[in-house]
């Protein structure tokens, strides 16, 4: 299970993220997006991330997470598409000479703190 690392890197993340002038912030949500092929199972992320804030600023918060599909760029013809399988050859021209733009990442797009 990777997901604990996971939680683990987001909280040092959101907590560095979090401006160091407010004295005991609560955070309330966290909002995430995550890339289909990064294989995070949301339930066990959710799981993890609720242990590993135990006495943070993050205790209690919510993760609201945004899964982006995989989208692939093809060099040869410069077409971009989104896949669903694990076919990484360009529909357009047929060329193998493709790269992955979105679907491997694990972000956070913005934390909401507690007023
Ligand atoms: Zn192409």
């Amino acid at each position: 299970m990777h997901e604990m690392g996971i939680a683990e890197q987001l909280i040092k993340i959101a907590i560095d993220s979090i401006p160091q002038d407010i004295g005991n912030p609560k955070v309330e949500k966290v909002n995430l997006k995550i890339g289909k092929l990064a294989s995070v199972v949301e339930h066990s992320l959710t799981f993890c991330f609720e242990i590993a804030t135990k006495d943070t600023p993050l205790e209690n918060a919510r993760l609201d997470i945004d899964f982006i599909p995989v989208t692939v760029h093809c060099k040869s013809c410069d077409n971009n598409w989104e896949v669903t399988g694990p076919v990484f050859k360009c529909p357009f021209c047929e060329d193998g000479d493709v790269e992955m733009i979105t679907g491997r990442e694990i972000e956070i797009t913005s934390i909401e703190l507690v007023d």
